[in-house]
Order: structure tokens, then C-alpha cells, then sequence
């Protein structure tokens, strides 16, 4: 039986490339998106990966989504917390609601999904769970402190998981991307871009695909020796 795999935010960017990897790996997968209803049928058209729509940063949400997709497909065994939102701002221009949107969708998801399929992981003795942290959560950015703190923060969540998960059979570890080409980095300034290809050693901005393979090899069924690491894909970045 083919295990199956929940990619949040999956329907495009890196969450796009990571489901049709795991497909490829003969993975069942379920891609999740917020209300990008044509990205996500175009998804669907192109890939055949079938799509669940609800807000990863709301909990009851969350609790009733996963709820209709293991009733129907079975238990979740991989999960990758993808999802993920930029508000940038200066502090002082930074509002209360960018801080709570960031904290809630990119931190926050990782609590939710983890909390609905975690219990299901535990009564199997497996599952390979991913949580997708950034460069920008190890360094920092300027004008980032919620996306930064958020990222952080899951580097953080994903250490203490590995350790609850570790006697189950759970694995809980990491990636964090340096800049990928995604609708997320096409909204940064050109001149800004520029400056931040100029620091990456492989002198390009990475592919949503090589952030993917990573996922791939993390959720692998060999890969049980591998727990609350840190994997960074970022062309040589900072040296991470
Ligand atoms: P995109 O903006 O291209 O895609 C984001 C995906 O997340 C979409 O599928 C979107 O759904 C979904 N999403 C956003 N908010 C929610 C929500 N509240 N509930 C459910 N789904 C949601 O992002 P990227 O592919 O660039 O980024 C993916 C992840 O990688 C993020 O966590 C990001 O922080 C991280 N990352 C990205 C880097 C980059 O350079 N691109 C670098 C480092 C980390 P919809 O289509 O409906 O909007």
C-alpha cells in the first residue's frame, strides 16, 4: 500500500514541487492550498494530485480537513508543514495583525497538523513528518521579525518533536531553503534580489525542485536514522 503523504500549501511553489516529487517516490499524496482555486485546479489538471482547501493557521480547521482526508484515504504516515506567508515591514511599520498573520500560518500550522495526525503516526509506529523553516529563521532579515521568529520557532518545534516522536518511529526534521524562485521571492525588489543572488555561492537563486528532493530523501522509509536535523539547501548561502 502506497503511504500517504499531506503536503500543506502544495499546489504551488516548493509545496507544488515537493508533491509532485513525492508522487513520483509512489507516494498517495493530498496537496493543501488557502483559496487559490485556480492554481490549485490547474494543479490537479496537470498532476493528478487531488486538493484540500482550509487555512493551515486555523486549529479547528485544520482538525475537521484532516479529519475528512483520513476517514476517506486512510491514516496521514508524511506530513510536510510547507505553508507559508511573508508580511515584511520595519518594526516600527509592522502591524499586530502581520505579526499574528506570519506567527499563525507559518508557526502555527506546524502545531495544528501536527496535532491532528501525530496520534495516528504513534498507534502505526511510523511517520516522517517535514517542516519547512528558511535561511531567514537561522540568520535573520532585515524587515522580517515575524517571519523570522516563525521560522525560527520551527526549528526549534521540530527538535522537540523529534524527541516525543523518536521511540514511535516518527522522524521530525527540517529543511530550510536559502532563496528559491517562487511567486513568494518574484515580489522581492528587483535591486534587492540582485543583491542577494551577488551572496549565494552557486550564483543562482535555488528551484523549487531541489528544496523537494530533500523532502524526498527525508520521508524516505530508510531514512529513520535521521531525526531533528536541519537540512539546508541554500547554494552554499551564509554556509549553513
Ligand atoms: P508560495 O507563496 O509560492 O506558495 C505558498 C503556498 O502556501 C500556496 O499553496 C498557498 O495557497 C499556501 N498557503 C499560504 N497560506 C496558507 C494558509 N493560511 N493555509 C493554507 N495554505 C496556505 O510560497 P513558496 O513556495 O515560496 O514557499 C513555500 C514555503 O517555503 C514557505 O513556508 C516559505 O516560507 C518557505 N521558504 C520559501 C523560500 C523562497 O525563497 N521561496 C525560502 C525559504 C523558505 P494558495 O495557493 O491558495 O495561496
Amino acid at each position: 500500500m502506497s503511504r500517504i503523504a499531506l503536503v500543506t500549501g502544495g499546489t504551488r511553489g516548493i509545496g507544488a514541487a515537493i508533491s509532485v516529487a513525492l508522487k513520483a517516490a509512489g507516494r498517495t499524496v493530498v496537496a493543501t492550498y488557502a483559496g487559490n482555486q485556480t492554481a490549485a485546479e490547474n494543479f490537479t489538471a496537470v498532476h493528478g494530485i487531488e486538493t484540500v482547501k482550509f487555512d493551515v493557521g486555523d486549529f479547528e480547521q485544520t482538525i475537521e480537513a484532516i479529519g475528512r482526508v483520513t476517514s476517506r484515504l486512510g491514516p496521514i504516515e508524511i506530513l510536510v508543514n510547507n505553508a507559508g506567508i511573508t508580511r515584511d515591514a520595519t518594526l516600527a511599520r509592522m502591524t499586530r495583525d502581520m505579526w499574528d498573520a506570519v506567527i499563525d500560518t507559518n508557526l502555527g500550522s506546524c502545531f495544528n497538523l501536527c496535532k491532528a495526525t501525530f496520534d495516528g503516526m504513534k498507534e502505526r509506529k511510523f511517520g516522517r513528518i517535514v517542516n519547512i523553516g528558511s535561511i531567514n529563521g537561522q540568520a535573520g532579515q532585515y524587515g522580517q521579525v515575524n517571519y523570522a521568529a516563525a521560522k525560527s520557532g520551527i526549528h526549534g518545534f521540530t527538535k522537540a518533536l523529534a524527541q516525543e516522536g523518536a521511540r514511535f518511529g516518527i522522524t521530525v526534521n527540517a529543511i530550510a531553503p536559502g532563496y528559491v524562485d517562487t511567486d513568494m521571492v518574484r515580489a522581492v525588489p528587483p535591486e534587492v534580489l540582485e543583491k542577494i543572488i551577488a551572496k549565494i555561492p552557486v550564483g543562482r537563486l535555488g528551484h523549487a525542485e531541489d528544496i523537494a528532493r530533500g523532502v524526498v530523501f527525508l520521508t524516505a522509509d530508510e531514512a529513520d536514522f535521521i531525526t531533528g536535523s536541519t537540512l539546508s539547501i541554500n547554494g552554499g548561502q551564509h554556509m549553513y
